[in-house]
């Protein structure tokens, strides 16, 4: 047979229910190949073709360049076959029996153009204003189906059958029609067969339910009037109005806790705030994408007429802003007219967003004005996935719809069939390890609520069930190594209920082999990291968060850490930092010497029960002092109470409203700042070979420099992260050198900030070592879950 050859292709990754087929299909077709394509039923796609050397050799390098967006190619194998017979033409077959283990569910997937065409097509009549519109291409995903294989009966569109009849064509009609875009779609719709949106007034009583026309006039009215309006949407509900500083204010006031909350944006297109914000070009991208994150933006210089208020994200120096990813999002705007609006998870603090819409009125009618809800069920919760970009680089803070099922293969081979992780307790996710892939759920929040407990359970149920993994396929549990989380007792309950090992994994450990995962670190290889966040349970039974550490995935040692910190009062010092600031005085002045700056402070203002607070806090601490450090008073090495703390002195902050806002509102005011205009130092001391990095000397200067006139707040601020950043680094580097290691992490929530990150960073690159920084796993509190299977792995192939 001439120059032809004949080969077998196997694709594995994401490469079903996202067009994979068609895009082979007419790659093969442009390059001449014969022969067929098939899904086979394990999550891959299978192709046999038959050509000439030149165009086979075109068509496998064209794979990866030109797949769609949304797929995800793992692994490509090929074989070259022997066989007589040619294949006459290009077909693509019927799929293989769906057996085996199914692993491929997108993300929910934007809106895509050509469904957009057809959404603003008048003359299209099924679709014409249609927000339910969708495709091969587009659509939801992973917050509707309920099962895999994924197909429209395992899905929550089984309660919408395909029309049969119906202009130009019937729904029925574009899924059998191979030259359709909606060919073999499983949860596209449209006006005659699909889900629909009603109106309701606050008090349940209908407002509209016949055209979708004067739904959206009607919500578009009171919207541009000032109301607040509940909207169901894809994977939850938002709360939305304008973002002028009168109905912010009102929101805000309605929510009542967490007050200074920022608020993310939804815009219309992204010229609308080009001249306030800098969108770089992966910023650009990630909006732009199908996954349709929040990005946070960084704010240019204040412009007179802005379009951004200022109470969208008080004190901040980045805004969240988003696309609009649902045909909802874009009708809206058709009829609200081109200005940003508040888009906000519908949620009442520290309760999961409501899904069902007897929920949505029980939550948020006190909150809103009205509500425009659907008829369609949400399957899986998924809010808004929340980012930020440090120099070309990934920083998920929430990850969440348009990730989530995806997953993070392992730089290693595994054999375990099933295990699970139960997270930390704040801002958690649960995880799921499959062979040697991780599948974190979506965002949960705090578990610290019977209905967040119950979101994370099913959750991770939910993600057990779509990996198709059967009760005695799991093989162990990992958790926190905190006693007292309410996650580590699940993963008890866990552990009892399938039999299996438990193992506690330290936070920062489990930090840190997150971090050594995806940067696919060899199995026998150590590294340094610096991990530096709010609170994790340590092995002494202090609170650590400021912690250099050598490590493999089997064992660390701490090198070094922050200073440790009294917390008089424990976690109060977590909500007030004027708390955490006396505490830290008195550990090392006279009480007579710390009373006196207690007093130019005016610190008892910021304490909740004021003067009286601060004098009982003083004889919580006078009582414990003989015999210091006490049992009553914990310690704590965490870096993120040292930056409330300085947050604080300077003014940003008096008390915290949200997790992470000193810290956020310091990076705010530094990122005005000129650090050359301030001198500062940070002491290491050492201590048993492990190195001490001095916070109490560093909080002292700082109340030295904010007491002189001409040293502007935002100037020391800039420099404060600056210098303990380098203060980490070069402990890490010292250590580096001792123990010849060549790569130095950086993980914790502390990582977000940039200034912090980046000065680490420079520093560990001018010796010439290699930096090792988050890229796909979250660097704050959502990254545990994965770290902890890890660790939980390793250490049961150790027990094996
Ligand atoms: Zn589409
Ligand atoms: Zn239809
Ligand atoms: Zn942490």
């Amino acid at each position: 047979m001439r120059d032809y050859k004949t080969i077998e292709i196997n694709i594995t990754g994401i490469v079903q229910g996202v067009g994979f087929r068609p895009f082979l299909y007419n790659l093969a077709h442009s390059l001449n190949l014969n022969g067929y394509i098939l899904n086979t039923g394990n999550a891959g796609v299978r192709l046999m073709l038959q050509g000439s050397s030149e165009s086979i050799k075109e068509f496998l390098s064209d794979i990866r360049k030109k797949k769609p967006e949304i797929s995800f190619v793992e692994e490509i194998q090929i074989n070259y076959i022997d066989i007589q017979d040619e294949f006459s033409d290009l077909e693509i077959k019927k799929s293989e029996e769906k057996c085996g283990i199914s692993q491929s569910l997108p993300p929910d997937i934007a809106i895509c153009e050509d469904c957009l065409k057809d959404m603003r097509n008048h003359q299209y009549k099924k679709y014409y204003n249609y927000p339910f519109i969708a495709c091969a291409l587009c659509g939801p995903r992973f917050t509707t189906v309920k099962k895999l294989p994924y197909d429209r009966e395992r899905s929550t569109m089984i309660e919408f059958p395909f029309c049969q009849k119906a202009e130009p064509e019937s729904c029925i009609q574009e899924y059998l029609d191979s030259k359709n875009r909606r060919f073999h779609a499983q949860t596209f719709a449209c006006s005659v067969c699909g889900p629909h949106y009603t109106l309701y007034n606050k008090k349940r009583d209908l407002i509209h339910d016949d055209s979708i026309h004067l739904i959206l006039k009607k919500t578009a009215n009171m919207i541009n009037k000032g109301k607040i309006i509940a909207v169901k949407g894809i994977g939850g509900t938002h709360i939305v109005s304008l973002a002028d500083d009168e109905t912010i204010l009102k929101l805000r006031e309605r929510k009542g806790e967490r007050k200074n909350k920022p608020f993310a944006l939804m815009v219309p297109h992204l010229k609308l705030i080009e001249n306030e914000l800098k969108i770089t070009a992966l910023e650009r991208e990630y909006l732009i994408s199908f996954r349709r994150p929040i990005v946070l933006l960084e704010r240019k210089k204040p412009i007179n007429n802005s379009i951004i208020s200022n109470q969208v994200a008080p004190g901040l120096n980045n805004v969240g802003i988003m696309l609009p990813y649902s045909g909802i999002h874009h009708l809206l705007f058709d009829f609200i007219g081109e200005k940003p609006l508040i888009y906000t998870s519908g949620n009442k603090s520290y309760i999961p967003m409501a899904i069902e819409n007897e929920d949505i009125f029980n939550q948020l009618h006190e909150l809103v004005d009205a509500f425009l809800l659907h008829n369609r069920q949400i399957y899986q919760r998924a809010d808004d996935s929340v980012l930020r970009i440090h120099d070309n680089k990934t920083k998920l803070i929430r990850r969440s719809r348009g990730f989530v099922p995806e997953y993070l293969p392992l730089p290693f081979k595994v054999n375990i069939k099933g295990a699970l992780a139960t997270g930390p307790e704040l801002t958690t996710t649960g995880a799921v390890l499959r062979f040697n892939r991780i599948y974190p759920t979506q965002h949960i929040g705090h578990v610290t609520h019977l209905e967040t407990y119950e979101f994370l359970k099913s959750s991770l149920f939910h993600m057990k069930n779509l990996l198709q993994i059967k009760d005695q396929e799991i093989e162990f549990i990992a958790c926190d190594l905190h006693p007292e989380f309410i996650t580590t007792k699940f993963g008890k309950e866990l552990s009892t209920q399938f039999n299996v090992p438990l193992y506690p994994i330290q936070h920062h450990f489990a930090h840190i082999l997150g971090l050594m995962a995806e940067n696919r670190v060899e199995s026998d290889e150590k590294i340094i990291t610096i991990s530096t966040d709010g609170v994790g349970y340590g092995d002494d039974g202090n609170v650590w968060g400021g912690e250099i550490i050598l490590s493999s995935y089997t064992a660390y040692k701490r090198l070094g850490h922050l200073e440790n910190q009294l917390m008089i009062g424990g976690d109060r010092c977590t909500k007030y930092p004027a708390r955490m600031l006396a505490s830290i005085l008195l550990k090392q002045l006279k009480i007579e010497d710390a009373s006196m700056i207690f007093n130019d402070l005016k610190l008892q203002n910021d304490l909740e029960y004021g003067e009286r607070e601060l004098k009982t806090l003083i004889s919580q601490f006078r009582e414990a002092n003989h015999q210091f450090p006490s049992r009553n008073i914990p310690l704590t090495s965490s870096t993120g109470r040292i930056f409330d703390v300085v947050s604080y002195i300077l003014g940003a902050t008096n008390i915290k409203t949200y997790r992470g806002e000193p810290a956020m509102r310091l990076e705010g005011l530094a990122s005005i700042g000129n650090p050359d205009n301030i001198k500062l130092k940070v002491n290491i001391n050492k201590r048993n070979d492990v190195s001490i990095i001095n916070s109490s000397k560093l909080i002292l200067d700082i109340i030295e420099l904010a007491k002189v006139k001409k040293n502007r707040p935002s100037d020391i601020a800039a420099k404060f992260q600056i210098e303990l950043a380098l203060a980490f680094a070069n402990v890490a580097k010292e250590f580096a050198e001792l123990y010849g290691i060549k790569k130095i992490g950086l993980t914790g929530g502390v990582a977000y900030n940039y200034s912090f990150a980046k000065s680490i960073k420079e520093e560990i690159q001018l010796e010439g070592l290699t930096f090792l920084e988050h890229n796909q796993v979250a660097p704050g509190d959502s990254g545990i879950s994965t770290g902890q299977l890890i660790g939980g792995l390793f250490q049961h192939l150790n027990n094996k």
